[in-house]
């Protein structure tokens, strides 16, 4: 591209472009008109980048995340973190990683970001800040964004979040730098992590149903009476869209108020793809009893909140998965 039409368009850097959320942000943004750079430690595993630039690197290397800031960006959005699914973050043994790794990125890419007079940056937290005591009843859960204090996260990987939070507001107060903070809660969609231990709920099960027979038995891990709620990825994408372009600095839910047991999230996988399956309960990593948007706050401030049903976005989710699951089996 020349330099005259990136000068003219708006440009933003998005850190972990390689990632499921990432990738589809950036194919946004472009549809938007902006410039775009994308660094990761990887390119996306499903398809090509739409970012003019991308750049595979380390985040957690100050030299190169100086090298990256050489330009001034209008936008920063700050996506990339060491993560994964239950079977990552609620085992334990990856805690000092998931730590090191993000809180590193996270000091490195807000160091530069203010440096380097960026317009705004965005910083993706999760509904893992939230405190397990409010987390207990699988029909009621409290998750209302001033009830994140006092702080009693279950993971390391929730307690990192709410620390590099605290350190984005921190930027915002004695630096003026503009911040916008969403605390997303289940993201999920085509081209996510589908496989491989890292993948979230939603995946997991459209996967075992596309992989078993009809009659056959799928594992789940717990009694699946624990609740969750999950958003499909073009709503995630308009949230942040519309915080960005707001004067609130958050943080805010990104979530779905639609709140379904892990046994119901399975029964409509199963009436998606026409299979009726036998669920085996074993036990595994599960995470809090009960979790759900409360998007009182984002609907207050931005006059939006998300609309689409699970059943959508899973329906969208199930034929995508489906394929990878019989591109692999050939
Ligand atoms: P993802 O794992 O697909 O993407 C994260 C990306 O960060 C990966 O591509 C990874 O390679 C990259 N990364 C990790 N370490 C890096 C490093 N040192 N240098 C450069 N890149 C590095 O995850 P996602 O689902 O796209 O999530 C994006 C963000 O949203 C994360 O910060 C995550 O914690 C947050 N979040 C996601 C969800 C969800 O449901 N997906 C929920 C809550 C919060």
């Amino acid at each position: 591209m020349s330099r005259t039409i990136k000068n003219i368009k708006k440009t933003a850097l998005v850190c972990g472009a390689g990632g499921f959320i990432g990738s589809h942000l950036v194919k946004k943004l472009k549809k938007e008109g902006f410039w775009v750079l994308g660094v990761d430690l990887k390119k996306p595993e499903y398809g090509r980048s739409e970012a003019d630039k991308f750049i595979v690197g380390d985040l957690r290397d100050q030299m190169f995340v100086k090298k990256v800031f050489n330009q001034r960006f209008d936008e920063v959005y700050q996506l990339a973190a060491d993560m994964g699914g239950a079977g990552y973050i609620f085992t334990g043994d990856n805690d000092a990683n998931i730590m090191h790794n993000s809180s590193l990125i996270n000091l490195n890419v807000l160091q530069n970001a203010q440096e380097s007079k960026a317009g705004k940056i965005f910083y993706s937290s999760s509904a893992c800040i939230y405190p397990a005591y409010n987390q207990l009843d699988p029909k009621n859960p409290k998750l209302f964004e001033e009830s994140a204090y006092p702080a009693a996260p279950d993971s390391e990987y929730g307690w990192e979040k709410i620390f590099s939070e605290r350190l984005y507001l921190a930027y915002h107060k004695n630096f003026g730098l503009k911040v916008r903070i969403a605390r997303f809660h289940n993201i999920f969609g085509p081209e996510g992590t589908w496989t491989g231990g890292k993948e979230k709920a939603p995946a997991a099960m459209c996967r075992k149903v596309a992989q078993v027979k009809d009659g056959g038995i799928i594992e789940m891990w717990g009694d699946g009476k624990q609740t969750r709620s999950f958003l499909y990825i073009d709503e995630c994408l308009e949230g942040v869209r519309r915080l960005m372009n707001s004067n609130f600095t958050g943080p805010v839910n990104i979530g779905s108020e639609e709140m379904v047991s892990i046994n119901q999230l399975a029964e409509m996988v199963m009436e998606i793809a026409g299979k009726k399956l036998k669920i085996k309960h074993i036990s595994g990593p599960q995470g809090v009893r009960g979790r759900k948007s409360d998007n009182r706050l984002i609907k207050k401030k931005l006059g939006w909140k998300p609309t689409s049903s699970l059943r959508d976005g899973l329906e969208k989710t199930y034929v995508w998965i489906n394929e990878q699951v019989h591109k692999t089996s050939k």
